[in-house]
């Protein structure tokens, strides 16, 4: 109804074959004519006909994913005539691999970490302490706001029941 009144533009495939894009075009859906190259480059790797033949034989909600393969497929043809997108799965691959062989290195520096540093942990004293600890009968104290020193870091310096340390 509207159609008779407003210019639809042909879409890339029909502009690019020189025909006209009539109603229900096969093309139309997935190659607007604002993205030509996408058109040019199935067409060269795949052609059209092919195309033609390859979205008529899926179902009409897979016909998207088909296209947007193909377009994929043949951008990356375009880009590397020798290897296409295998050029690129197989840089993926390479990086997954490193990937992988790098997280294997750390999980395996993790574990020796757990198992040597348990006796180590348990034994340390800290070197710089992150707040107030209390040194009392030779062990560390965290203080925590239940303590009898009781502030949240005010007049620390006062502290000196049992002989202890106060760092701040
Ligand atoms: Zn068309």
């Amino acid at each position: 109804m509207s159609s008779s009144s407003s210019y639809n533009p042909p879409c890339a495939a029909c502009k690019f074959l020189k025909r006209k894009c009539i109603q229900g075009c096969v093309f139309a859906p997935y190659f607007p004519p604002e993205d030509p190259q996408k058109f040019m480059n199935v067409h060269k790797i795949f052609g059209a006909s092919n195309v033609t033949k390859l979205i008529n034989d899926v179902l009409p909600h897979q016909r998207q994913d088909v296209v947007s393969s193909l377009a994929y497929e043949a951008a990356a043809r375009v880009r590397d005539p020798v290897y296409g997108c295998v050029g690129v799965i197989s840089s993926l691959q390479q990086q997954v691999d490193r990937l992988q062989k790098d997280l294997d290195a750390a999980n395996a520096e993790l574990i020796q970490h757990v198992c040597n540093g348990m006796p180590v942990l348990t034994s340390i004293q800290p070197v710089t302490p992150a707040g107030p600890y209390h040194y009392v009968n030779r062990t560390w104290n965290r203080q925590n706001g239940s303590n009898s020193h009781g502030n949240a870091g005010g007049n620390g310096s006062a502290g000196g029941s049992g002989g202890g340390w106060w760092w701040w």
